[in-house]
């Protein structure tokens, strides 16, 4: 048929995925014939994202979930050394903390700074995990760069365009956070920014989107994880603790986000969490972590017979959608 030649000509020379619908009505009864094209908004996280991403020999989107913990903020170098070897004996296979904080309140601790990237990677250099921590300027990122295995993009910045060019334009994976208003497509197009830059590392983040709910501190949307894995190829993981904001909640909806095909978790954790310098109501002890980890690899591997017994791979649990999930707004 005429239209799926007319699309096929728009894919060569466009090499971008789209879809295509087309509404035909025979020539007998002098009917019009109706095409309708479109290009999807985010083409390079279709096409050119990996889908694994491996990081000092810990592969994320690989046949097994990892988890990413360690405290909201950096608070000291024991604190970060202590934690670090807290978080692996738990079983984590990444360590997440902050060094510049994005607080709501100016007045509130704004982290440690470049101190902070040094404490974290002398507890690197002692456990070897690799260090998750957010940037939210040019200029940290260059401060980061020595120390830091992956740069987080926080919830507050995923809209922050330049930013997101500035970290597609280095070689360092990135977990992007979902924004706390932002739909399913703009995450996606904040990726593509990544992308296009020529990063090809970018994880997704379900953190929470703010609802109408007030007793969790955000709405942990699962959905968008199949969604997502739906759509993309990208790794996708699951921030339980923002997603939240209560301590627990973290153990339930992480076995939730695993069953849900997430391929990790994100999550905080202080050895006092009432003490905490930020996000104390919503960090676990490192003995929690340690149950959750263990629920993560069970659940896993019951997800892993269900879809055997099925004659499935895990990722086609979620069915492939349409490629395109509507325009650019
Ligand atoms: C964090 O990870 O500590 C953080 C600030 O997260 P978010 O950007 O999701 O609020
Ligand atoms: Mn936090």
């Amino acid at each position: 048929m005429r239209f799926i030649w007319v699309a096929s000509q728009v894919y060569r020379r466009t090499n971008r995925p789209f879809s295509a619908s087309a509404l035909i009505k025979s020539k007998e009864h002098k009917r019009v014939f109706v095409l309708t094209l479109q290009i999807t908004p985010f083409p390079l996280a279709l096409s050119k994202g990996q889908s694994s991403i491996v990081v000092g020999g810990v592969t994320i989107g690989g046949s097994r979930p990892v988890v990413i913990a360690g405290p909201c903020s950096v608070e000291s170098r024991e604190h970060a050394l202590e934690a670090a070897t807290e978080v692996l004996a738990a079983g984590a296979q990444l360590m997440r903390g902050g060094a510049y904080k994005p607080r709501t309140s100016p007045y509130d601790f704004q982290g440690l700074g470049l101190d902070g990237f040094k404490f974290l990677y002398e507890a690197k250099q002692l456990t070897g995990l690799p260090i998750v921590s957010e940037v939210m300027s040019a200029k940290q990122i260059e401060l980061a760069e020595p120390f830091v295995d992956i740069f987080q993009i926080g919830a507050r910045n995923m809209y922050n365009y330049e930013l997101l060019k500035e970290v597609g334009r280095t070689r360092r994976p990135v977990l992007l956070k979902r924004g706390l208003t932002a739909t399913i497509q703009e995450l996606l197009c904040a990726a593509e920014y990544i992308l296009l830059e020529g990063n090809t590392q970018v994880i997704l983040c379900e953190r929470g989107i703010r609802t109408f709910e007030t007793h969790t501190r955000n709405t942990l949307d699962l959905s968008a994880v199949a969604v997502l894995k739906s759509l993309v190829p990208l790794p996708v993981i699951v921030d339980p603790s923002h997603g939240t904001g209560r301590r627990e909640l973290i153990r339930p909806m992480s076995r939730a986000a695993i069953a849900c095909g997430a391929d990790g978790l994100l999550i905080e954790v202080h050895d006092h969490p009432c003490d905490a310098l930020s996000d104390g109501d919503q960090a676990i002890t490192s003995a929690t972590l340690k149950e959750i980890i263990a629920d993560v690899h069970k659940i896993h591997s019951a997800l892993f017979s269900v879809a055997e017994a099925f004659g499935e791979t895990l990722l086609k649990l979620a069915e492939p959608v349409h490629a395109n999930a509507g325009n650019a707004r």
